[in-house]
């Protein structure tokens, strides 16, 4: 089995083993290879200590990112690599974070600590694939299985659990039946996870291929998160997958106020919990399919969650076929619906006499009203006649 590691991950395999030491790809980066995905990132695990990885490579500059937890960053041109000296977790006192952690010269302890079987993999090209706990078959039949024991294995870190379905809905594996148990019957150790974690790992799995099917058979797990949801439907998987649309139609059977307030709990950034309420306020909201009507709700809303807005209508139904074909147009011609794009601004108006505060803000908004509705170009000399001649 060949993995196509790249030249920079490659030279630091190269600089750790010419300096004694044992170093292999490991992780995602080999489970996503083997499964003819590109990596998102290459992971290094080695038996050096972190001064020693430090000194083998040389020349080449390192962070010490996670040196307590025995990672540091080398960068390649650019490339960062995680390097982590192999590890054995100490003891878990808060289903988070082990205690202590130390570091081991065996690498089978190493892949031993690690969470799924299709995650322990390692790979040199001088020794192939390393696979200690069954990964490359579970990897064949596309099935997630916790390395050792699940029980111990979500207690012992508890974001495993959301890492499985997470994993589940992105790659499109089922889980394995004690695994799976175990994870249902463990979820209310989410509790002690922080949410910002929590937030991460479920958007991943919200813009998974095969988040509905995932949500929908592991209802208690995402109960845990979002207790005022009721059970999930399938309605997921007919938005495209952006955090935003997917967050919506998954709270959708919520008020707007309760989805904000459940975003909130999960410490969702204020621009993602703004987005998905904008959308579950106008979600009934009628959206005429004429130029005036697209104009004031890009004027509202914006281009993005317009287009959103539509796309969760047409989720839920709603023809909105028209719709988009006259926001595609206004966007195209480039229509004005916002005060910055008028022809004319403040100081226009305040050279014709129009004193400022109120009266100037009523006039451009006046201005914009009528160039939104069609009655006016967004012509500057016309609007300025208009101004002009107010009776008209
Ligand atoms: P991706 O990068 O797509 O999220 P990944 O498998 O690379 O997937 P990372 O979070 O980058 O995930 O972690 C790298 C490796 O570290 C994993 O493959 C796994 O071996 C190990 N790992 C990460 N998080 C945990 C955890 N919570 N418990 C046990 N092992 C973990
Ligand atoms: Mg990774």
């Amino acid at each position: 089995m060949h993995i196509a590691v790249p030249t920079y991950a490659a030279h630091v395999l190269d600089l750790l083993t010419r300096a004694g030491y044992e170093a292999f790809v490991v992780g995602g980066c080999v489970r996503d290879s083997l499964l003819g995905r590109t990596p998102d990132d290459w992971d290094i695990t080695t038996s050096a200590l972190p001064q020693e990885t430090i000194t083998a490579l040389g020349d080449i500059r390192t962070l010490e990112t996670g040196i307590k937890h025995g990672t540091i960053t080398a960068l390649i041109d650019g490339n960062p690599v995680e390097i982590t000296t192999y590890r054995v977790d100490g003891s878990y006192s808060d289903n988070r974070r082990p205690d202590h952690v130390s570091f081991t010269r065996s690498m089978r302890e190493d892949l031993a600590r690690r969470d799924f079987t299709v995650n322990a993999l390692a790979y040199s090209s001088a020794a192939g694939v390393i696979d200690y706990f069954g990964g490359m078959e579970d990897l064949s039949k596309r099935v997630l299985r916790c390395v050792g024991n699940p029980e111990l294995r979500f207690h012992e870190d508890a974001l495993r659990i959301m890492r499985a379905l997470r994993f589940a809905a992105t790659l499109g594996f089922s889980i394995e039946r004690e695994t799976a148990g175990s994870l249902r019957r463990n979820c209310a150790l989410l509790d002690h996870i922080a949410a910002e974690r929590l937030c991460s790992e479920l958007m991943r799995l919200l813009c998974g291929a095969h988040a509905a099917e995932i949500l929908c058979s592991y209802p208690e797990v995402i109960a845990r998160l979002i207790p005022a949801l009721p059970a999930c439907s399938g309605a997921l998987a007919r938005v495209e997958p952006t955090p935003v649309l997917r967050l919506a139609m998954l709270l959708m059977p919520l008020s707007a106020q309760d989805a904000a307030a459940a975003l909130a709990g999960l410490r969702y950034d204020n621009a993602t919990r703004r987005a998905v309420k904008a959308l579950l306020t106008h979600r009934t909201a009628q959206v005429e399919s004429t130029k005036p009507a697209i104009r004031r709700w890009l004027n509202r809303l914006g281009e993005q969650p317009l287009r959103d807005l539509l796309a969760v209508k047409a989720a839920c139904g709603e023809d909105v076929f028209a719709a988009q074909a006259i926001l595609n147009e206004v966007i195209q011609s480039n229509d004005c619906w916002t005060l910055k794009a008028l022809a004319v601004n403040g100081s226009d108006l305040q050279a014709l006499g129009i004193p400022a505060g109120k009266p100037l803000g009523d006039a451009l908004q006046a201005l914009l009203d009528a160039v939104i509705d069609g009655e006016l170009p967004n012509d500057r000399d016309l609007l300025l006649q208009k101004i002009k001649r107010p009776q008209n």
